[in-house]
């Protein structure tokens, strides 16, 4: 199975040209940079690093793996990305999560609808969810592959630098000296590996998760000391992760409107607003976007704007 060589798009607004990296079209099940993330788990996966040193040893280390663990939110894309992994490896998939709300309960959907149909164990932790995820860590046995929330492993980078290949290729075939890519962060993780393996480029990001510390942070948990090629954040100080808000879904819905694609909502309309609000800081063109996938999440998300406006307009 290979993950390899997605389209690119593009589209007109507001007198921009803006190409999108189609991820979301990588594959029927796998796909997005969650796929990307986890290439590593799937020999053959890629085409360009396959014979690359640094991965030779790739799959060496999963020989006696016949259980992924992970951890984190019950809509997670990584969840369900990660419950496509353990299909196809006929691999046993544990998955923690907080307790589940009411709502939750009473309409499963989205991800986890998808993820449970492959099978996954859901286990609720009702108490001390970070203090056991930790020792999920600790206390692995030699047949377990435990998955970092959002999937920040270094592990990541084998996918990511395939990706770096395919926009190196495609930016020479368009004669493109230069280039700017943006790729909404959770973890950071994606962000980071494509400026480390397209350092002749600008990859810009923002923070959806946390806020510009965290990401920082997190950039420099996984470069160790090489902080050299750090990807450029525009600070998204307004929004909070997997909230509706008006002008955000006012900015997608222009986005999807003019690129006739269908986008993630719960990092893409962060990401798309706070691109379209930085243009005139952003000196190399063309800009390339990044499509994450994603989209198999967004019925909940869709759920949760419609909620919100039906609080706004009540009255
Ligand atoms: C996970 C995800 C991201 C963020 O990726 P990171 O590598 O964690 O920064 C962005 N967009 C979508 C759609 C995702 O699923």
């Amino acid at each position: 199975m290979f993950l390899i060589n997605s389209p690119v798009s593009s589209f007109s607004y507001r007198n921009e040209t803006f190409f999108v990296k189609r991820d979301d079209l990588l594959g029927p099940k796998f796909n997005g940079n969650k796929a990307r993330k986890l290439a590593y788990y799937l020999p053959g996966a890629n085409l360009t690093m396959a014979d690359n040193n640094d991965f030779a040893k790739q799959n060496q280390d999963i020989l006696n793996i016949d259980t992924v663990i992970s951890y984190g939110g019950s809509q997670s894309n990584l969840m369900y990305s990660l419950s496509v992994l353990a299909k196809l490896k006929k691999w046993r998939f544990i998955y923690y999560t907080k307790s589940l709300s009411k709502e939750v309960n009473l309409a499963i959907n989205g991800n986890l609808a998808a993820s449970l149909a492959n099978e996954m164990e859901l286990v609720e932790i009702k108490q001390n969810f970070t203090i056991f995820c930790r020792e999920l860590h600790s206390k692995k046995s030699d047949n377990q592959l435990v998955i970092t929330q959002g999937g920040a492993v270094k592990e990541a980078e084998y996918g990511i630098s395939q990706l770096a290949c395919e926009i190196r290729l495609w930016a020479k075939n368009q004669n493109f000296a230069d280039l700017t890519v943006f790729v909404a962060s959770g973890t950071g993780t994606t962000a980071l590996f494509l400026q480390k393996h397209l350092p002749e480029f600008t990859v810009y990001t923002t923070n959806c998760v946390g806020d510009f510390k965290y990401l920082t942070y997190q950039f420099l948990q996984l470069v160790g000391n090489d902080a050299q090629h750090l990807p450029i954040i525009l600070p998204n100080n307004l929004f909070r992760f997997a909230t509706p808000y008006p002008e955000l879904y006012k900015t997608i819905s222009a986005v999807e409107k003019a690129s006739q694609i269908e986008f993630d909502l719960v990092y893409d309309p962060i990401g798309w607003h706070i691109l379209l609000a930085s243009l005139n800081q952003i000196r190399s063109r063309p800009i390339l976007y990044i499509h994450c996938g994603g989209i198999l999440g967004n019925t909940t998300m869709l759920n949760r704007y419609r909620y919100a406006n039906y609080l706004l307009y009540k009255n």
